[in-house]
């Protein structure tokens, strides 16, 4: 058993149940088990497969399949058990599991020890119309498939394609799409509109210069300060942001990255305990994109912070449920961030904002980080913060 600073065991089995498999949940996971092998955990997730979607932009050049990972998978590996469910909490009924330690879930019941929620965050939904695919669409269909179906279906000389979201997902779809389209020898004009004056704002400025250059040099035409309204019978639906002048292109698909929704987020004090009507649950923990740590630690919605957070949560479990009970507070901050533009080219900062990363360079942290999460998965912990 690997050693825990402040971890002194009790002689009890802890039992576990983890809300969400995704990527807070699977790095709880594997550092219960790593300090505490005989921990018995049940992941409550309502799919069948755990996702990896960082790469889910990469559908256009790789096989969806190589992204699941089967939840049967992991039970074999780690001596877990899935079940397949969907668990939302309200302030009221997270008081009631911290009072009894017990979930109800299609009518069995799971006494637990501590309670991990880390259920992530929903993308903003968004209409169902045969010409609008968003990032649900490309989680159960691979890119390729999705607009080879496309240009089969549209098969016009002047036909293009709008993609909507000049966050860090839309762009990296977008660089993707081009690519694809390039490789398949298509026609089809690509654009991107955006509602704000720049691309990737939320970080460092040398982002968005250096995407706009690749986009110039790809021929992807950019509409900033623009909003979507809608897609209908070849066209898409604009509004200039300043002027409110409400305009149309001819467009015969929509693709839409509108960014996370808002929905619940479970506030959590620095050592993750979830705080409900203003007291902290002492055996109930939140992680990933569904928390916010009151704390100076990072609360992106990054995979970075949500892999943090579920290894920080299942420390403090270990450490609440020992003898000294003495809990570490959550410090993580971004060591950098890398957005990748297709397969042979990336921006991204490493250490400090300042430090920009272009091309191959990036790319290779990136890979580098996925490396990192593959193993993860595979039990071999090599995270040193
Ligand atoms: C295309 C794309 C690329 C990205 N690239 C990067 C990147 O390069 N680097 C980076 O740091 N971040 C990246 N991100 C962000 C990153 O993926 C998320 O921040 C990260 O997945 C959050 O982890 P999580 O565990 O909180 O949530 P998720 O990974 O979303 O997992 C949540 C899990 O909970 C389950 N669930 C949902 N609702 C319920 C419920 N009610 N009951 C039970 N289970 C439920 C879901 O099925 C899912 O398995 C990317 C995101 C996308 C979409």
């Amino acid at each position: 058993m690997a050693f825990l600073p402040f971890y002194i065991p009790k002689q009890k089995r802890l039992k576990v149940v983890i809300v969400g498999g995704g990527y807070a949940g699977i790095a709880a996971l594997t550092t219960l088990l790593h300090y505490a092998p005989d921990t018995e955990i049940t992941i409550i997730d309502p799919n069948s497969q755990h996702l990896k979607i960082t790469h889910l932009h990469e559908t256009f050049r790789y096989p969806l399949t190589d992204l699941l990972i089967p939840f049967s998978d992991l039970e074999n590996r780690f001596g877990c058990r899935h079940m397949a469910a969907s668990v939302r909490f309200d302030e009221e009924q997270l008081q009631t599991c911290q009072e009894k330690k017990r979930l109800i879930l299609d009518e069995e019941v799971l006494d637990f020890d501590y309670l991990l929620v880390a259920s992530g965050c929903e993308s903003r939904a968004t209409e169902h119309h045969a010409d609008v695919l968003d990032l649900q669409d490309f989680t159960t269909s691979p890119g390729s498939e999705l607009l080879a179906q496309f240009i089969n279906n549209h098969n016009q000389s002047d036909q293009s394609i709008s993609v909507v979201g000049g966050g860090a997902t839309g762009i990296q779809f977008l660089f993707e799409i081009k690519q694809f389209l390039s490789r398949t020898k298509s026609k089809t004009e690509l654009r991107l509109i955006h509602s704000g004056e720049q691309v990737l704002e939320q970080f460092p400025e040398g982002f968005n210069a250096y995407v706009q250059s690749r986009m110039h040099d790809m021929n992807i035409a950019f509409y900033p300060n623009t909003y979507y309204r809608g897609q209908q019978s070849g066209t898409i639906l604009l509004t200039e942001k300043q002027t409110e002048k409400q305009f149309e292109l001819s467009s015969s698909m929509s693709i839409l990255f509108l960014g996370k929704k808002q929905q619940r987020m479970f506030p959590a004090n620095a050592f993750g305990q979830v705080i409900a009507n203003k007291k902290s649950l002492q055996n109930i923990f939140a992680a990933g994109d569904c928390s916010y740590y009151q704390s100076l630690g990072s609360n992106t919605l990054t995979a970075q912070s949500a892999v943090r957070k579920g290894k920080l949560a299942a420390r403090n479990i270990l450490r609440h449920s020992g003898f000294l009970g003495l809990l570490e507070p959550y410090l993580h901050h971004e060591l950098g961030y890398v957005v990748s533009l297709g397969p042979a080219d990336a921006v991204g900062w490493l250490g400090t904002e300042s430090n920009l990363l272009t091309g191959i360079s990036a790319l290779a942290i990136k890979e580098l980080v996925e490396v990192q999460y593959d193993l993860l998965l595979a039990g071999i912990d090599t995270y040193l913060v």
